[in-house]
């Protein structure tokens, strides 16, 4: 596509809608022509930006892309605009219910999406690797240990347990390490030990911008596609 891609960000007002809105004004090659906010926005366009309310969002501009990370309670409108639309859709909202992932892969015959409970693209390449290891070394031990913040509340995180299935799917017995201390934003090492040696494969977020830049990237990638649920490795350069 040699137009810039028009994006609608949903939760705007959030920490991933806020870093999304940042990083895309650094891109040359995507627009955002809508940012939807829970409530009433304050300011109708903020930087050139035109900003509407969730209530409102079957008025949006036409958007080749929705990029949402909202809440559960927001997730069915904008899932439901993009198919009403023949949009795509670029989802990272956590805690959906088992009907709305039902639903999502009912849209995904409908028009192409992603959903991925993490968006950096180096956790998405150690996915691989964990595979690959996994299937590669029967009968070694196989932890996953994973440090964050002291706020989070979910032990083992969401990343380490789709670590955990990617190994398990490939034959390993998995055992879980959770460490919650300071400000950390999320560490994972997956650790295979046999007799007399140890890998370790080791992810460090530095900052939660690595989330919102995997997100664009996939939206980037995603528009033009056939519809289907892609994962955000089937989107990797
Ligand atoms: P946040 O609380 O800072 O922001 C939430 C946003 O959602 C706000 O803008 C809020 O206005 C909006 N919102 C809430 N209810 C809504 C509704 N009914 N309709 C429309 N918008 C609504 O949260 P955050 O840290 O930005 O995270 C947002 C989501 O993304 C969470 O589900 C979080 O777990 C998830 N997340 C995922 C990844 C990933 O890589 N997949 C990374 C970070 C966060």
């Amino acid at each position: 596509m040699n137009r810039p891609i028009k994006l609608l960000i949903h939760g705007a007002s959030g920490r991933m809608g806020q870093a999304l809105l940042r990083l895309c004004a650094e891109q040359g090659d995507c627009q955002i022509v809508a940012a939807v906010t829970r409530k009433s926005p304050a300011q109708r366009v903020v930087d050139g930006v035109p900003f509407f309310a969730a209530n409102e969002l079957s008025g949006a501009p036409a958007f080749d892309v929705a990029i949402d990370f909202s809440l559960p309670e927001g997730f069915d409108p904008v899932l439901g605009l993009c198919v009403a639309r023949g949009a795509a859709l670029v989802s990272g909202t956590t805690g959906l219910s088992e009907a709305q992932r039902a639903a999502l892969d009912a849209a995904a015959t409908r028009v192409p999406l992603v959903w991925a409970s993490n968006f950096s693209l180096g956790v998405a390449v150690l996915t691989e690797l964990v595979e690959r290891a996994a299937a590669a070394l029967p009968g070694w031990d196989c932890d996953v240990i994973e440090a964050h913040h002291t706020q989070k509340k979910d032990a083992p995180s969401g990343t380490a347990l789709t670590l955990g299935e990617a190994a398990a799917a490939n034959g390993a017995k998995v055992s879980y390490a959770s460490l919650r201390a300071g400000d950390i934003v999320g560490e994972h090492t997956v650790q295979f030990t046999g007799l007399g040696e140890r890998l370790e494969l080791v992810h460090r977020a530095g900052n939660r911008d690595i989330f919102a830049r995997g997100a664009l990237h996939a939206a980037l990638r995603i528009v033009g596609r056939p519809p289907a649920a892609y994962r955000l490795r089937d989107l990797l350069d």
